[in-house]
């Protein structure tokens, strides 16, 4: 049986179920190329905190059991610093990222990949809380509690210590102890007991993984999730009045103009579409038509000079261009040299790609007016012409949210969700990089030098044929929409 770790209990706080999932079921859920870079980074981090603390000294033994061994021989040793401290209390486990001795006390520090902002996000301070109060059941009271997060005017290039800044939490984290440490035996025996403990329908059920395929969402074809951005106090309202389900939902009233479509298509069992207002709008789409799409990569530890974390670099676009209606496509493409910041490559590029009439059609406009302005910022001499693609953006998604809704859209209009409704012959499933995370991953990788120069070589090809998809979907749907239009 596994310990009850710092996650365990965490999630268990929120959901006993979803807690005794991962600690007593064997379904294992599969770590996206995105999750697993984000571990990495966060060891990556970890290691540049323990660079600040050159006298610490790391336990890294066979198992739990010498690691808390290993802890307790370096607390009565004298040790200026433990990293990776570890702490067991009957079923409950706690790792400390960096235990500081400071004149006899005690200085618990978690390290946090996350950036500094004013208010401290709850899940940090909570996260701290329960390695302090396993620390304290152990017998060691830290005097000062802090997180180290990232700090948002570090620039690559400057010293590590820059990277971070310390938040003092010991006030807020004494506040929440108590309530912690009166959860403890209850969630340990809950999550390891024999049975599952009862599911119970509750708003973080929308974003859990174990809702669709395991638990309350099996089998369920229309959960008020469905309901786009439906918040948690409508939720509560909804589940108080025992109404889990779109299908259970009596009256319109009270639904935004996104909801009352899905409303509408669960009620009348057919999708919603509103074809003169679709007709009426693709037929404002100008030739030439440019079908255009952007990639981009953010890490939390840049990858150039000058660059901050978290900081947005646009690496790639694929641009499909139709001279006029029915014409054939031409195709213009632009990946960056990974080996540095090559905006301004890509932005004089698009400019000779992308002319200056017609309509620039992309896919969630938010996002691709946010690269253009990102181009613009690292070429600010020709941010006048980069702007210009903007006033000439048409938004299919916006097409799609103003006159179509399918069931199968479960409450989204992301592009691989409309995708294989719309265009069932057409999907991302066959590409080695099949979603944006993992093209901002891949790219990121390329930049550290994690490839040999053939495997390089591929990956590029890749990155560019995923791209290349993302327009091609688009030519896809808009010819689908044209033919529901008529
Ligand atoms: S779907 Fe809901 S009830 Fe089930 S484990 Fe997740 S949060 Fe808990």
């Amino acid at each position: 049986m596994k310990m009850v770790s710092k996650n365990i209990f965490l999630e268990g706080q929120t959901c006993l179920t979803r807690g005794w999932y991962l600690r007593s079921s064997d379904i294992q859920i599969p770590l996206t190329q995105a999750d697993q870079f984000r571990i990495d980074t966060g060891v990556e981090i970890g290691e540049m905190a323990r660079s600040l603390y050159p006298q610490g000294t790391l336990v890294n033994e066979r198992n739990n059991i010498s690691n808390y061994e290993k802890t307790k021989q370096l607390i009565s040793d004298d040790v200026k610093a433990i990293f990776e401290a570890t702490f067991i209390h009957k079923d409950n486990i706690a790792r400390a990222d960096i235990l500081e001795r400071i004149y006899g006390q005690w200085h618990l520090i978690e390290v946090k990949s996350s950036s500094a902002s004013e208010k401290v996000k709850d899940e940090l301070i909570d996260d701290l809380t329960y390695t302090a109060i396993i620390l304290s059941l152990c017998g060691i009271e830290p005097k000062k509690m802090s997180l180290l997060l990232v700090s948002k005017t570090y620039l690559l290039g400057m010293n590590n210590r820059d990277f971070f800044i310390e938040v003092d939490c010991t006030e807020e984290v004494n506040k929440r102890r108590l309530n912690f440490i009166g959860k403890i035996d209850e969630i340990a025996h809950a999550t390891g007991a024999p049975d599952m403990p009862e599911p119970k329908f509750i708003y973080p059920c929308k974003d859990c993984n174990y809702y669709k395929e395991y638990c309350l969402g099996k089998n369920i074809d229309d959960p008020i999730f469905d309901l786009p951005r439906l918040g948690e106090k409508k939720f509560k309202l909804y589940t108080e009045e025992n109404i889990s389900l779109v299908s259970q939902i009596q009256m319109e009233d009270g639904l935004s103009t996104l909801q009352k479509m899905v409303w509408t298509t669960v009620r009348d069992k057919k999708p919603f579409i509103n074809k003169e207002k679709l007709k009426e709008l693709l037929e404002k789409i100008i030739f030439p038509a440019y079908y255009l799409d952007f990639e981009s990569v953010s890490t939390a530890i840049p990858l150039y000079n000058n660059i901050g974390p978290y900081e947005e670099i646009v690496t790639q676009y694929s641009i499909h261009k139709f001279s006029a209606m029915n014409s054939n496509a031409e195709h213009f493409e632009f990946l960056a040299d990974y080996s540095k910041d090559d905006r301004k490559a890509l932005a004089e590029k698009i400019l000779t790609d992308i002319g200056k009439e017609g309509s620039v059609i992309v896919y969630h406009a938010q996002a691709e007016k946010r690269f253009i302005n990102n181009l613009a910022k690292a070429a600010p001499d020709l941010a006048n012409e980069l702007h210009n693609i903007i006033d000439r953006i048409v938004d299919l998604e916006v097409i799609l949210r103003e006159t179509y809704y399918h069931s199968e859209f479960h409450g989204s209009y992301s592009i691989k969700v409309v995708l294989p409704v719309l265009v069932p012959e057409m999907s991302y499933t066959n590409l080695v990089i099949g979603d944006g995370q993992s093209a901002n991953v891949v790219f990121a990788e390329l930049a550290r030098s994690k490839y040999s120069a053939p495997e390089a070589a591929v990956l590029c090809k890749e990155l560019l044929k995923y791209c290349g998809q993302d327009t091609l979907a688009m030519i896809k749907i808009h010819n689908a929409l044209t033919v529901l239009s008529n």
